[in-house]
């Protein structure tokens, strides 16, 4: 299962939720089944991350902390001049799963699913695989 994210900033975090919703529900042999989604981006500059969807400011933190932590410009060596958005994909990382109960995500109430663009705007790809397992 895979959907395209169309980013419109350099940085931002785009809520995919839904869409990975939608991937598992329209997976049709997944019905009522319970195992752990996997999301993931096969880029070098965006990453997935998992955190609240409730208050917008949150991720917009998210975002302003990790520059913080990540400058745009310290002397990099990478001729492209993104290695700011390397480290930053990096460190939210490339995948993230969440358990998956009959058949639907089993998120907490909090949470949300992000694509978290470093180097937009892009056409950005999201795979979702679905592995069966029970919960002891
Ligand atoms: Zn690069």
């Amino acid at each position: 299962m895979e959907f395209t994210v169309r980013t419109t900033q350099r940085e931002e975090f785009i809520d995919i939720t839904a869409e990975v919703g939608r991937a598992l529900a329209d997976a049709s042999t997944l019905a009522g089944a319970d195992g752990i989604a996997v999301a993931f981006v096969p880029h070098t500059t965006a990453g997935v991350t998992i955190n609240e969807n409730a208050d917008p400011d949150v991720v917009i933190d998210m975002l302003a902390g990790l520059r913080r932590l990540v400058p745009r410009d310290a002397s990099y060596r990478h001729v492209e001049g993104n290695s700011d958005a390397h480290i930053k994909a990096s460190l939210v990382g490339s995948s993230a799963s969440m358990p998956v109960r009959d058949g639907r995500l089993a998120l907490g109430r909090w949470q949300g699913i992000y694509l978290c663009e470093f180097d937009g705007p892009r056409t950005r790809r999201v795979s979702v695989t679905f592995i069966e397992g029970r919960a002891e």
